[in-house]
């Protein structure tokens, strides 16, 4: 048993590379972040690709390993070569994500010590980091000490967390489900939708709100369609509120629909994943006056502060709430510590899960605020710059004025189909690929939009598109 033992722990300790050949395969790594990084301004932001011609068999896992080199081939060619870059700073569609380096770097520390981030009795540390960026963001939304939150993988799954919370404090029970009536916007992101379908309400009613010419939430038609509900025997529930929606960047009027859904007794939830940390500027402080009369806000760090992909968080202002929606307990866990700490795995469906408090918390701590909010304003006056040089060029039409930083435009030809030339104008500048744009369909007419939230998108990447659109 002795030599079965000694052959098998030497050919398992090859997952444990000695200090040289670990500065080796880092050193490797990095070079080729440093060139991605380094010659990003010249890579496009979008390549077309083969969708038929799938390589990664090529690619077979088998007994030995290969070189990083070879390996590192592999991605630049067919993960880091091919699709959207949303790494680009001419990322102007969709939400664009981020990607700082710091956060790479405390992803790397996360890894190499992979604290347990679940519960806090094993993993104190952690855990008390991950609460401290929760209530530094409970604090910025105004927020109350009794708030607690998540950090969640994404906005999808704050948004799904925050709804489950409201129906089980709401006493939603299943047989009452098809009376309980939503009240959204149109421009509410699907993952709202999605979410209540997960938490068994897909029957529910969904009531679309009527909006301004901004797309924006009109509370006195929230009022009368919460009182036409009521009349008719049905209950009143939940009030979603975009804080930037998806399509145009619209923020609802958080206080108005703040103090209806105080005086109705309804959850009130804020969808704010990708504007939620325009509250770090001026402009978004003012637009999004009322934020704290919300009972719940989901808003991604991995949109608005720049992380990259997976990194989304929900704020609770009932700690207790959140709690008792996703608590469990069971033999095999001790967590019963001194001081109340609340831990991760009793405020989300998960439990063991990525220490990804430190992604955020690095970059935070190293860089300082300053740059984040200059970023962010940044991005607020490009929109603004973009709209108001696109007004000048002839032949397009421009939405309303930006609540935040994304702006929706569209070509009107003299001739033909509107909307055959708006998508023929997004795929010709995704062609050209060093600028990327998506667009949306509002009532029935195409748009394009400008989106700018990378952290890398500067003037020069907006008058690249502004010069394309001049061109068609
Ligand atoms: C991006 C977005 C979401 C979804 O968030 P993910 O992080 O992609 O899951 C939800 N709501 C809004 C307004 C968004 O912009």
């Amino acid at each position: 048993m002795n030599d079965q033992l000694k052959a098998l722990e030497a050919t398992a300790r090859q997952l444990e590379p000695a200090n040289e050949e670990r500065n080796a395969l880092a050193a490797t790594v990095l070079q080729y972040a440093n060139n991605f990084i380094d010659n990003i301004e010249q890579t496009p932001a979008y390549e077309p690709y083969d969708a038929t011609a799938d390589p990664f068999p090529g690619m077979p896992i088998v007994d030995e390993g290969k070189p990083v080199g070879e390996l590192l081939q592999f991605i630049g060619e067919h993960v880091d070569g091919v699709g959207l870059n949303p790494a680009s700073g001419g990322h102007l569609g969709y939400i664009p994500g981020g990607g700082i380096f710091g956060a790479a770097l405390g992803d790397l520390l996360a890894d190499v010590s992979n604290r347990y981030a679940g519960i806090f009795v094993p993993g104190p540390g952690a855990v008390r980091m991950e609460n401290y960026l929760l209530s530094w963001m409970a604090n910025m939304v105004g927020y109350p000490a009794t708030a607690a939150g998540n950090l969640a993988s994404g906005g999808s799954i704050a948004n799904l967390i925050a709804i489950v919370t409201a129906r089980d404090r709401n006493g939603l029970e299943p047989a009452n489900y098809n009376n309980a009536v939503v009240y959204l916007t149109e421009q509410r992101h699907h993952c709202v939708d999605k979410a209540l379908r997960i938490a068994g309400l897909g029957n529910c009613h969904v009531r679309d709100v009527p909006m301004d010419a901004n797309y924006r939430l009109q509370a006195e038609a929230l009022q009368r369609m919460v009182d036409e509900d009521r009349a008719a025997g049905r209950n009143p529930w939940l009030v979603v509120g975009n804080a930037g929606s998806t399509d145009t960047g619209a923020v609802d009027p958080l206080h108005a629909i703040g103090t209806i859904a105080k005086a109705e007794g309804l959850w009130f939830h804020i969808d704010a994943a990708y504007g939620g940390f325009f509250m770090l500027t001026e402009h978004g402080k003012e637009l999004m006056r009322g934020i704290e009369l919300s009972d719940s806000i989901a808003m991604d760090p991995h949109k608005g502060l720049f992380l990259p992909y997976g990194l989304g968080a929900v704020l609770v202002k009932d700690a207790r709430a959140l709690f008792d929606s996703h608590h469990y307990s069971a033999n095999y866990i001790q967590n019963d510590s001194e001081g109340g700490h609340l831990s991760p795995a009793d405020l989300s469906p998960e439990l063991t899960k990525h220490f990804r408090g430190m992604r955020l918390w690095l970059p935070l701590q190293l860089h300082g605020l300053k740059p984040f909010v200059a970023a962010l304003e940044e991005k607020l006056l490009l929109a603004r710059y973009f709209r108001e040089r696109l007004l000048q060029v002839p032949g397009y039409v421009v939405g309303p004025a930006p609540d935040l930083s994304v702006v929706i435009y569209r070509f009107v030809p003299k001739a033909g189909n509107d909307t055959e030339a708006n998508v023929a104008i997004a795929q010709s500048v995704s062609k050209d690929g060093r600028v990327f744009i998506s667009y949306t369909t509002i009532d029935g007419v195409l748009w394009l939009r400008l989106a700018v939230l990378a952290f890398r998108t500067h003037q020069r990447e907006v008058d690249i598109l502004l010069e394309q659109l001049r061109a068609v």
